[in-house]
């Protein structure tokens, strides 16, 4: 090959290496912001970022909900003589198929039934269960055995002493506030023989704990097939109820009377499956994870953006009981935002990745974005920044690299705060004005 042509190339190379690779940045001083006085949003917008559809479908930095991941652990009450509930080896086998099959149903979002001929859309609900040991205790699975006389029994006509109470949770809670503590009650086994008791399998859910009634009754009660073959009610049964009550948990409300909040949620007649005979239980069956039926396998989008509503919220119970991934940066979790009108981001987000606003790309924010630890807000030439009553700030207590404008002499990105904003937990000391960027 001609040397001479070689040089002239290796230059052109070497500037289309530069111009791809490495544009300069510069990180946006809090002087080099602009401040606007004037009329604040905030009292419409103290309700606007809760509202369910900023974290179900209508949100303009994911796509969907970020997954989230709820730390529990299980309890199993037993009678001092150790007769009333699983023995140890069998528990522990039993909660972890609990949680498993639990999970399985979250995954598995399916239509609703109702009302009938709906075309309700069918979202995915991103949350799971992780069962997660006490880190103090050496050898700690998360699953716990206790032999209370006093407080192991469920008696329907008693409910009120120690169902509601929660004084299983104050004596044997673990993890309290980070974990929710789940607690298998059993029937007491004098009032079962009794004809007129009402043995419902029953539940309570809290933010902190819930209680399921009759795990180890229903495991030994069996469901036999046209074919003979026999199947027990084990935990692939008590997850449908474990997750009414955790549904409860994460803020939703039965749906089968009154308003629970979600226009998509019908009422109903409460069936627990089809009749045949003639009554509205022939057809008004629903399958929704806040109604008793056998089903309780469906969420609609507002009862999602809800549960994620509380997830999102800053200091809720529910956020609590996160796995905290929602500081640890993600590099493939970065976002893009592009376009010609203005975009307005309501809600409260966590953002793991890096975001960028797109050339000549106007973006409002309101409410709170959280960055991931090392994260930052790139600025491409022309794009325009405004927060309106809008916090930014990291949520685990850790720095976030802060707001970058790409180098454009003619119109660099710019950030507009206004009402009550504040840009706080920027790595600011020991930075020079202009970064590189490899
Ligand atoms: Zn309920």
């Amino acid at each position: 090959m001609n040397s001479k042509l070689n040089i002239p190339l290796l230059f052109l190379l070497l500037f289309f290496f530069h111009g791809a690779c490495r544009a300069p940045l510069h990180y946006l001083s809090a002087e080099e912001m602009h401040y606007e006085e004037g009329k604040s949003g905030k009292t419409t917008l103290a309700g606007q970022c809760r509202y369910w559809k900023h974290y179900a479908t209508d949100t303009l930095i994911h796509d969907q909900p970020p997954l989230r991941t709820v730390r529990v652990n299980v309890h199993f009450m037993n009678n001092r003589a150790g007769t009333l509930s699983f023995g140890e080896e069998e528990g522990r086998a039993y909660a972890r198929d609990l949680i498993y099959q639990a999970n399985m149903l979250w995954s598995r979002n399916t239509p609703m039934n109702l009302p009938l001929g709906n075309h309700t859309p069918v979202l995915p609900a991103r949350i799971r269960l992780e069962l997660t040991p006490d880190p103090s205790k050496p050898g700690d699975d998360g699953i716990y055995f206790h032999y209370d006389d006093s407080l192991s029994y469920y008696n329907f006509y008693e409910q009120s002493k120690i169902f509601y109470s929660g004084k299983q949770f104050k004596r044997y809670g673990t993890g309290k506030g980070k974990v929710l503590n789940i607690f298998l009650m059993e029937h007491f086994p004098d009032s079962m023989r009794s004809p007129t008791y009402r043995k419902r399998n029953n539940g309570v859910g809290f933010p902190d704990w819930v209680m399921v009634i009759g795990s180890y009754t229903e495991s030994r009660r069996y469901l036999v097939n046209e074919q003979g073959d026999s199947m027990s009610f084990g935990s692939w049964f008590m997850a449908r109820l474990l997750n009414h009550e955790l549904g409860h948990a994460f803020g939703l409300h039965h749906t089968w009377r009154g308003f629970d909040g979600c226009d998509d949620t019908p009422r109903n007649p409460n069936c627990w499956n089809y009749t045949h005979n003639g009554g509205p239980c022939d057809s008004l069956v629903s399958n929704n994870m806040m109604d008793y039926n056998t089903y309780q396998n469906a969420l609609t989008p507002c009862q999602i953006g809800r549960m994620h509503a509380n997830f999102a919220l800053a200091g809720s119970k529910q956020r609590a009981k996160l796995r905290p991934d929602y500081c640890r940066y993600d590099s493939s979790a970065g976002r893009l935002l592009y376009g010609k009108d203005t975009l307005v981001i309501e809600g409260q987000h966590d953002m793991r990745g890096d975001l960028t606003i797109g050339r000549n790309t106007v973006v409002r924010l309101h409410c709170e974005l959280r960055m991931a630890a090392g994260s930052r807000i790139l600025l491409e030439p022309g794009s325009v920044l405004i927060l309106d009553n809008c916090k930014i700030y990291n949520a685990c207590g850790e720095k976030w690299k802060g707001i970058a404008a790409m180098k454009s002499r003619k119109n660099p990105g710019r950030v507009i705060l206004k009402g009550e904003s504040r840009i706080l937990d920027t790595e600011e000391t020991d930075r020079p004005a202009v970064e590189e960027e490899p």
